[in-house]
């Protein structure tokens, strides 16, 4: 199934390499270069699934994270986020996890490993609302 889906991210490159990549499977991309024009467009298109850059020039994505798990709008409040980070610190997956993402992925960005994390949430959110 299609999903729509928005990346929060301030790096070209890894903007167009991800964008490559989701559309490759068949799912609609929207990009977006920071955390407060991220936030808004979430609010417009209530998007399938959040990957999320935590190093943005504005909010970084802990923050979006917890914006989202805050938010009174269903959509956003539950909908499922995948940090992306250069962060290599021990402690940053925690704390990723802690603001609300429900996982966590390294950079440089592994294609095959971004595909699988959206294919296994995108399908845990459709069994739920199954339900
Ligand atoms: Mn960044």
């Amino acid at each position: 199934m299609s999903a729509v889906i928005l990346y929060i991210e301030d790096n070209p490159d890894n903007m167009t390499l991800v964008r490559r990549a989701i559309e490759a499977i068949g799912h609609t991309f929207v990009g977006m270069p920071n955390g407060i024009e991220g936030l808004k467009k979430a609010e417009e298109i209530n998007p399938a699934l959040i990957l999320l850059d935590i190093n943005l020039p504005d909010i970084d994505g802990y923050e979006i994270a917890r914006r989202l798990r805050a938010s009174t709008n269903p959509y956003l409040h539950y909908v499922p986020v995948i940090a992306i980070t250069a962060n290599a610190l021990k402690g940053d997956a925690e704390k990723a996890l802690e603001a609300g993402c429900d996982v966590y992925m390294s950079k440089p960005i592994n294609i095959r490993e971004l595909w699988s994390r959206v294919e296994s949430l995108l399908e845990a959110t459709q069994n739920q609302s199954a339900d």
